[in-house]
């Protein structure tokens, strides 16, 4: 259809501007649900709320290029012609003529949260944001995102970044892959590269270059269907031990619920509440401090109940038993396996790997419960 036809119904337009169905998921409607919901269950009310502000210039340069910027900042006064022309550079995301100024408060309000959790004056938070970050990369966008939120959040001297969004967040490993001050993990639907972003780079043996070497953590999932005790077995034989060694100062997460059951890019069978234990888990390290951004999410019912978990979690309830709690599958151990023995060099927690059975995994794994 020509872009003249389009008349003024948003979901219409994000359609014709990406030229891809799949582009019709990363709508509005994400944010007013989780709020919604979290006002619903009273959560809201127990929350500070943050003034957001548009970032500035010199923090989107952080991460990104000049001349990226100064096209970007072109897009809100370009014919519908010209964003679709414009849109069709990258991959997998759509320029609406309203995004650079929606990318822009995306950013300010990670930083505003980061800002409060690290001056003390909040203990923790999530920054409700779109469009989400992980995606993007120094001259790119991709993947929905614009500008990575999460990236220039990571400001700080020794920072922890846990991307539980079921797509690798390739923006993010490429930002930080050289640097020994960012440790970047990452669980991702992977299944032997024939998922999208389909990157020999997303696979276990990437594991950071030069200083960097040690600081990246990719976890492939090589199958659909991960269940809770998935999930946990890889924070609790990958994530923490290394977490807990490396010590950070902050923690961000790159909060994707895209990886909830019921999603239809994740395809995965992780409850909602699953979402409370991860971040309990996490809210250990850096002293509590942790700032969870969105990122993904596309089934609007597990996407509000999963923010409303994480933000039970973050505001000191217990978190509920988790459903369903078997020992972690054949395809999980694998990859688990293999993201510890290449990691073993750089880490001591790991240094034992390769004594690990599959018996001690499941085993520790029903401890848990
Ligand atoms: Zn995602």
């Amino acid at each position: 259809m020509h872009v003249k036809q389009i008349v003024g119904n948003v979901s219409d337009l994000i359609y014709h501007l990406c030229n891809d169905p799949a582009c019709k998921i990363e709508v509005p409607e994400r944010l007013t649900v989780s709020h919604e919901a979290l006002v619903r269950t009273g959560l809201a009310a127990r929350c500070v709320s943050i003034a957001v502000r548009e970032a500035t210039d010199e923090e989107i340069l952080l991460v990104h290029s000049e001349e990226y910027l100064e096209a970007v900042k072109k897009t809100p006064y370009m014919t519908l012609e010209d964003l679709m022309a414009f849109t069709q550079q990258y991959g997998d995301v759509y320029f609406h003529p309203n995004i650079y100024h929606c990318a822009k408060l995306a950013v300010g309000a990670t930083l505003q949260l980061v800002d409060s959790v690290m001056t003390g004056r909040v203990r923790n938070g999530i920054a409700l944001v779109r469009p989400p970050g992980h995606h993007s990369q120094k001259s790119a966008a991709s993947g929905f995102c614009i500008f990575n939120n999460v990236a220039i959040g990571a400001r700080y001297a020794m920072v922890l970044i846990v991307d539980w969004d079921v797509h690798h967040g390739q923006g993010v490993q490429y930002c930080f892959e050289d640097d020994p001050n960012v440790l970047y993990f990452s669980w991702h639907r992977y299944e032997h590269q024939n998922f999208w972003p389909n990157l020999r780079e997303s696979d276990y043996d990437s594991v950071g270059k030069e200083k960097g070497a040690g600081f990246n953590i990719n976890v492939p999932w090589n199958k659909v269907g991960m269940e809770n005790s998935d999930y946990l077995a890889v924070f609790f034989h990958v994530l923490l031990p290394v977490a807990y060694e490396f010590c950070p100062d902050l923690v961000l997460v790159s909060a994707g619920f895209d990886s909830a059951i019921g999603d239809p890019e994740g395809k995965m069978c992780a409850t909602p509440d699953i979402f409370a234990h991860l971040t309990h888990l996490l809210m250990n390290l850096a002293g509590g401090k942790l700032c969870a951004v969105l990122e993904g999410g596309y089934n609007l019912t597990s996407l509000a109940q999963s923010v409303c978990q994480t933000v039970q979690t973050l505001l000191g309830d217990p978190a509920p038993l988790p459903a369903d709690l078997g020992g972690p599958c054949e395809s999980v151990l694998k990859s688990i396996h293999c993201v510890r023995s290449a990691h073993k060099q750089y880490w001591s927690c790991l240094k034992y790997t390769g004594t690990t059975s599959p018996c001690l995994l499941m085993i520790v794994s029903f401890i848990s419960q």
